[in-house]
């Protein structure tokens, strides 16, 4: 997502520097801006004190965000979520800049109410093994709600549901990279429990058009920012076979502990305060990715050759 946002800053006209510990993210996403004379990338970690001179804007993305991913770096998650969010806050209020937190559907847990709306207080094991990422950004949520109220900060909170798209890692492990990298391999797709759990996909462009919204916005209190058509897991894996023409089969394989039942967003606030709604379906969004995951796939056949 970091570097769709660079992409769509640099493309309205403004100068971008990127901070990134690299952790979990590829510098060669942000290959193609090398040559940009207003773009800037900085390999430094948010958990520490940063400053890179005067900003308008803080996006506060950094974080391991994929299942696998948060579970193997628990606690710089949990590190980035807490430290990061306090030193990034600290940049925008030294130079009054706007500041917007990623955050995510995972502050509603397991949700008991659906679909979820932003007065929803949720559902989270705090103890759990996603309570890494789970409890890190409803803390990072307060964290910036004190910068708010304490230090006038212009802060907005988006919650991101399932969001996918071109330069994802393929072996991140999230369910769209795992469902694409197995299908074009022609292995079973890995069907997680008996399927039945939803979730709800946005392709990345709108994720950015919704948050870029926001981050101008005079809303201060948390927006969902996803798509609400939900499918269940065992449909998510048709609509990649069907759109990969792939011949893969399913296999089923235990469900992970805590794993939601359900996510939808209600997105009723975004389309009332920002005139924001997702553009792009699954199927559309799967197939704008297709290029993509099938160059990622060869590279990762031919340097295991
Ligand atoms: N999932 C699956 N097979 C996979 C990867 C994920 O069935 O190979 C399921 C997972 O159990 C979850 C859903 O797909 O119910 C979405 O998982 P993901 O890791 O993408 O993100 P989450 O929404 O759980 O944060």
């Amino acid at each position: 997502m970091g570097s769709h946002l660079c992409d769509r800053l640099l493309g309205d006209g403004c100068s971008v520097i990127a901070v990134d510990n690299l952790l979990t993210g590829r510098l060669s996403n942000l290959d193609h801006l090398r040559n940009d004379s207003r773009f800037e990338f900085r390999q430094l970690d948010v958990c520490e004190p940063f400053d890179c001179g005067p900003v308008d804007a803080v996006f506060h993305l950094a974080s391991p965000a994929s299942p696998v991913d948060y579970s193997v770096h628990g606690i710089p998650t949990l590190k980035v979520g807490s430290l990061g969010t306090f030193q990034s806050l600290e940049v925008a209020r030294k130079y009054g800049a706007r500041y917007l937190l990623a955050s995510t559907s995972e502050c509603y847990g397991d949700p008991l109410e659906h679909p979820q709306k932003e007065t929803y207080w949720g559902h989270v094991n705090p103890v759990g093994p996603r309570s890494v990422y789970d409890e890190a950004k409803r803390f990072a949520e307060a964290a910036t709600m004190a910068y708010l109220r304490y230090h006038s900060v212009d802060t907005h909170i988006v919650r991101i549901f399932n969001t996918y798209g071109p330069r994802m890692q393929i072996n991140d492990g999230r369910v769209i990279p795992n469902f694409m990298r197995q299908a074009m391999r022609g292995e079973d797709l890995t069907v997680y429990g008996e399927g039945s759990q939803t979730r709800s996909f946005c392709y990345v462009s709108d994720e950015i058009e919704g948050i870029l919204r926001l981050s101008k916005s005079t809303e201060h209190l948390p927006v969902n920012v996803g798509n609400p058509t939900e499918f269940t897991i065992l449909e998510c894996a048709q609509r990649v076979l069907a759109v990969t023409g792939s011949k893969s089969k399913v296999r089923y394989e235990p469900l992970p502990q805590d794993d939601p039942k359900q996510r939808r967003p209600d997105i009723s606030k975004a389309k009332r305060l920002l005139d924001w709604e997702p553009k792009i379906d699954l199927e559309t969004g799967l197939k704008m990715s297709l290029e993509y995951f099938r160059q990622a796939v060869a590279e990762e056949t031919s340097s295991r050759a």
